[in-house]
């Protein structure tokens, strides 16, 4: 499995594609690299209250930035090989969180206004 860090993910509201104006859009003027419809608000909500938080997210086609069309089967297969890589992704993740923070999560506030 390729990991990538550090990527921009565009949240849309789900469950659907985005449009091909859309997807150029997000690609070329917002600099995205992952569009997907379930990452807001969880991660805004760890942040304001203060938790580490990782996102796994799984690439099951390229949109409308591919030359040829992607099916709903295409998409379904690679669903679900997906599904079984995040699994042993997910088994060894508890391993791999330190004991101890080395971030500043956990001071995400400290600068907030009220
Ligand atoms: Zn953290």
């Amino acid at each position: 499995m390729k990991i990538h860090k550090d990527c921009t993910y565009v949240c849309i509201e789900g469950p659907r594609f985005s449009t091909r104006a859309e997807s150029k859009f997000f690609k070329n003027v917002i600099g995205a690299d992952i569009i997907g419809m379930t990452l807001v608000p969880e991660c805004q909500l760890s942040r304001e209250a203060q938790i580490c938080y990782v996102s796994i997210s799984t690439v099951t086609d390229y949109d409308v930035w591919a030359e040829k069309p992607v099916t709903a089967k295409e998409v379904i297969e690679t669903l679900t090989k997906n599904v079984e890589n995040t699994k042993k992704i997910l088994s060894l993740l508890p391993d791999l969180i330190p004991q101890q923070r080395r971030c500043s999560c956990e001071m995400a506030l400290k600068e907030a206004q009220f």
